[in-house]
């Protein structure tokens, strides 16, 4: 019955009609009396805030004021015609412009009318003003009825031009509310609900409508935002217990000699809490008979790599095998040397396997692998060519998984008859992977806190003129015996490399550094493969003291006793790219720079990226603004990558409500697997409505 009334089309609405309805199907996708009451508003005028324009400053950003409008003007023509309006108060005046879509607004506003103004304060040459507010009549009636506090609905311009405003939606959502057949049922079980003190679903929708304050809209929001991963963790949650029943892997029960050897004897640091956890969450994975697939997720420098050689360790411990791949020879061959290193007083073959591997070495390698001899393999795609066969392949480690793609990803181990456990780790995960999280293919860890000894990068932009003063900081550096980086930027021409920036770049620091007092590398990724290892390695044993290099080390290399990363032309640069640059630096416990060069005036985006790169060295903070910055283009490449859309979850901000969520549905399952039980019936029904391709009626 109530089913029936909330899918009652909107057309039979009073005050709706057919031509009032098309326009609300068409414009904001509401066809029925449910999609009205789930229709949220975006924000909220608080009425009893209104500020005196007077006190308005350029820090100012949005306000509410209230005022009349006394001058309402058409400027300009072509496309930077402008409807300008004056609004006084009785402290002060502000202008208001709006560039395109104002004709209706011209039409309908008028001199000395008293209106309630809402919008960004903008401040140009010392003068402030509002683009495109929204703007109210103010009636006094407001405030008698006692509506303090009002939702503001997401209305295009054609509804606006109708009159259809956020009065009138909000009188027709009360409308359906109030009707004696209305009724939003609960399915989230009472088990779950309780403990989490969130409101009840009709609740929870009448706060969104009708708040008495701010309290109530955070208290609905919090429930709408868990339900919506609710009800899709349900579901992956669901399919990973198939997928537990009908995948085999390996189970690695022992913790043995190796593990603690290594742990007591040969970690010349002490591991942060959040190394250790992340240990505990995959070693609880490593030891269930089904194949692990987990995201480790850390900042630049947070130590994922230690994480990594501990859980190959847990394999060889028993018995078993384990490979680590990185997207790049250099950083292949940097874990190959670090890793090999700190294991060589321990009974464990490692070695490397790479595209420039010999090829009597890669036959006589792909044996001893084949055998069992070799336990530790460490390469790149090499390691998945199809003639390399493990004998035990028990884990698959990816480092710096956000620079492979998707195809090399999907079945990359298909050829073992049991399935390793696949762990990939990253410090910025793209779009799809972050797909594959919330859908449960992925479980995720996160290493949130750097080594404790680290002091924060120091951001710098300077520019062209500054150069002697940078140059001398970095001689400063020098001689205090730290090293430092200096990267330029690759232009691609026609599909060819064009080195030239690094060249000239090459003998503007030889000018500055000359040879022999200092000793300068050279990194780009035209050079074969062994002078690129043999470079590298120089930088590393601090036989140079200045690495040039194209962004060929943008990822995972580490010499902590490198303290100066300069960026030549950073605004060629994107962010992500920056921060993974950045965090080159600062991996010991010395103070480190990053140092910014630009040369030109810098386009606002450009811009944007400096600042913040200057303002932070956060690489979630910065990964926001990189996805603000890139804008609808890449928005596209988010919604192909798989990612759910959701009305209010943020998937990049709520982690915490998407792992209570999970956690949620997991205890469900655990308790009534097949949702029998009474409790459960609401969220089955619900479940089997909301998720309409049977995949419930099948597994219940
Ligand atoms: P990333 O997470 O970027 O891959 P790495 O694993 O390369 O970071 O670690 C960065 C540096 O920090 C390395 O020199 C590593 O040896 C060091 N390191 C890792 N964990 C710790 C720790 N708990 N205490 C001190 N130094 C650490
Ligand atoms: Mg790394």
């Amino acid at each position: 019955m109530s089913r029936s009334f909330l899918s009652t089309p909107i057309e039979y609405l009073k005050g709706v009609g057919p031509q009032k309805a098309d326009l609300l199907k068409l414009e904001l996708k509401v066809f029925t009396y449910q999609d009205l009451i789930e229709l949220f508003p975006f924000r909220y005028i608080d009425k009893s805030v209104v500020q005196p324009i007077k006190q308005l400053n350029f820090t100012s950003q949005n306000v509410q004021l209230r005022g009349q409008l006394t001058s309402i003007q058409v400027l300009g023509e072509g496309r930077s015609k402008r409807l300008k309006a004056i609004l006084t108060d009785a402290s002060g005046s502000i202008e208001l412009v709006w560039f395109n879509h104002f004709q209706w607004l011209h039409k309908v506003i008028k001199p000395d009318a008293f209106y309630t103004v809402y919008g960004r304060v903008n401040s140009f040459n010392g003068s402030l003003s509002i683009n495109h507010p929204e703007i109210k009549l103010y009636e006094a009636i407001d405030e008698v009825k006692g509506l303090k506090f009002e939702p503001v609905y997401p209305l295009t311009e054609k509804l606006k031009a109708r009159f259809m405003d956020s009065k009138w939606l909000s009188q027709l959502i009360a409308q359906i509310m109030t009707h004696p057949e209305f009724h939003y049922p609960e399915y989230i079980p009472i088990s779950v609900l309780k403990p989490l003190k969130y409101p009840s679903r009709q609740q929870a929708i009448q706060c969104m409508h009708f708040p008495k304050n701010e309290g109530e809209v955070e208290w609905a929001k919090k429930r709408i935002k868990f339900e919506e991963m609710f009800a899709l963790a349900m579901r992956t949650e669901k399919m990973k217990a198939i997928r537990m029943m009908t995948q085999k892997g390996y189970s690695l029960p022992k913790t043995g000699e190796l593990i603690h050897g290594f742990y007591h004897k040969h970690l010349d640091f002490e591991l942060t809490n959040a190394q250790k956890r992340v240990i505990k969450e995959i070693r609880s994975d490593l030891v269930k008979p089904f194949p692990m697939n987990r995201l480790l997720q850390g900042d630049v420098g947070s130590g994922k790599t230690i994480v990594a050689l501990f859980c190959m360790l847990m394999c060889v411990d028993n018995g078993m095998q384990a490979c680590l791949m990185a997207p790049t020879e250099i950083l292949a061959t940097q874990h190959y040397i670090s890793i090999s290193d700190q294991l060589s007083d321990l009974p464990i073959r490692v070695e490397l396997l790479t595209g420039s591997t010999s090829k009597s070495k890669r036959i006589a390698l792909l044996n001893d692998l084949k055998s069992g001899a070799i336990q530790v393999l460490i390469g790149t795609h090499a390691l998945i060519e199809e003639d390399v066969h493990f004998k035990q392949l028990a884990l698959a480690i990816i480092d710096e998984q956000h620079r492979f793609g998707v195809a090399q990803r999907a079945g990359l181990w298909k050829k073992y008859p049991v399935q390793p456990h696949v762990l990939v780790m990253t410090a910025t995960p793209i779009p799809r992977t972050l797909a594959m999280t919330i859908h449960g293919e992925l479980d995720v860890s996160v290493i949130d806190e750097l080594p404790k000894d680290r002091k924060p990068i120091q951001t710098l932009h300077k520019q062209e003129k500054n150069r002697s003063q940078v140059m001398a900081f970095l001689d400063k550096e020098i001689k205090k015996g730290r090293q430092v980086y200096i990267v330029y930027p690759l232009i691609e021409e026609s599909g060819k490399l064009n080195l030239n920036d690094l060249m000239t770049g090459y003998d503007i620091v030889c000018n500055f550094f000359p040879v022999p007092k200092y000793q300068i590398s050279i990194l780009h990724g035209k050079m074969k493969s062994e002078t690129k290892a043999l470079e590298m390695k120089r930088f590393k044993d601090g036989i140079t003291q200045i690495l040039i290099s194209t962004t060929v080390i943008e990822v995972g290399v580490n010499v902590p006793n490198a303290s100066v990363m300069l960026i030549e032309d950073a605004n060629r640069f994107g962010l992500s790219q920056l921060h993974q640059l950045r965090g080159r630096v600062g991996r010991g416990a010395e103070q480190s720079y990053c140092i910014l060069m630009t040369k030109d005036d810098l386009n606002p985006n450009a811009k944007r990226r400096i600042d913040t790169m200057c303002a932070s060295n956060n690489g979630f903070d910065i990964a926001q603004v990189d996805l603000e910055l890139r804008g609808p283009g890449d928005m596209l490449g988010t919604r192909q990558s798989g990612l759910p859309e959701f009305k209010l979850l943020d998937l990049t901000t709520d982690d915490e409500v998407i792992d209570l969520a999970k956690r949620a549905a997991a205890y469900v399952l655990g308790l009534d697997p097949l949702l029998q039980s009474a409790d459960n019936a609401g969220l089955l029904n619900y479940l089997k409505v909301k998720q309409k391709d049977d995949f419930w009626g099948q597994v219940s």
